[in-house]
């Protein structure tokens, strides 16, 4: 079972909801897809057994062997070469490692070197198996640490809750394009129903099986996010108080799922309804 949990901005609670489902599996794993700002870890505690880089390769031109013909300015798509004054130069910060350049070039002018971009970290939290991404400063685009992480959640026998980076940019799309299952985290605000319709047109545009988390709600008060989900006949999968203790717990570095019982009962609810919503989803793609 692999379920991504996305949100439409920021702050929702997503890495938290991710975390905490993680956390009431007899065995699981996170993901933090999230590699401009991983910070699923805080809440683990985990301990980190191992890291390890991440690389992508990059052009590099062997000027005396080039004929000037411009068969790799011309090919590549992204613009990451140039042809100035009599030689090729190589802008590795929007190159996209296709790879295409070196095929192209008549005189065999283009060899690759490795860059590193990031890195991945393994750890364990009890029952857990924590894995985070991480870009390094400076790089342009963490789809390489998440085609990384895919490769990591696909080996994977347990359920895994993917912990997707907040909007619906190409990196969002790279974390939840695979899951079988999306879970979409909204704050009850006019703001963050904005941000959920824009990740509800990204679920559907991937034709994925979805739910919605109705974070932080107040009682009594207007919920723009559940109207929202009333209206489309969104699956609401479940509405999470705006709790101070909750909010103490995570500030803390803790699962509230390990420390309060009413959130374990809780999350184990969720987790049963998102359970029944995927085998709800895989028999009717049968
Ligand atoms: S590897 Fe691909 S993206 Fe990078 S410079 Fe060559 S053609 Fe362009
Ligand atoms: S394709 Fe090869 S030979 Fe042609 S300009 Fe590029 S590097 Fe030079």
């Amino acid at each position: 079972m692999k379920i991504a949990v996305l949100s439409g901005k920021g702050g929702t609670g997503k890495t938290a909801i991710a975390a905490n489902l993680a956390a009431v599996c007899d065995a699981s794993m996170y993901v933090d897809c999230d590699v401009e700002a991983p910070n699923g870890n805080l809440l683990f505690t985990s301990s980190i057994q191992k890291t390890e880089p991440v690389y992508v390769k990059i052009p590099v031109i062997d000027a005396p062997q080039c004929n000037g013909c411009r068969a790799c300015t011309e090919f590549c798509r992204f613009n990451a070469l140039a042809f100035v004054s009599g030689n090729v130069m190589v802008f590795r910060e929007i190159c996209h490692s296709c790879g295409g350049c070196v095929l192209v070039c008549p005189t065999k002018a283009i060899a690759e070197t490795r860059q590193e971009v990031g890195s991945i970290a393994y750890g364990t939290s009890k029952n857990i198996h924590v894995i985070s991404g991480a870009m390094h400063i400076g790089i342009a685009s963490g789809i390489p640490i998440i085609k990384e992480l895919w490769n990591v959640i696909e080996a994977a026998s347990e359920p895994v809750f993917i912990d997707c980076p907040p909007g619906s940019a190409c990196s969002v799309m790279e974390s939840m394009q695979h899951a079988e299952y999306c879970v979409l985290v909204a704050e009850p605000t006019v703001f963050g129903t904005d941000n959920l319709k824009m990740v509800h047109e990204l679920v559907k545009l991937f034709q994925k099986p979805y739910g919605v988390v109705l974070n932080k709600c107040l009682k009594n008060e207007w919920n723009p996010a559940k109207e929202y989900c009333v209206q489309e006949g969104i699956p609401i999968l479940c509405e999470l108080p705006f709790d101070q203790k909750l909010a103490e717990i995570q500030s803390n570095g803790g699962l509230v799922v390990r420390k309060a019982k009413q959130y374990k009962n809780c999350f184990s609810e969720l987790l049963k309804s998102i359970e029944k919503e995927v085998r709800h989803a895989a028999a009717v793609d049968s």
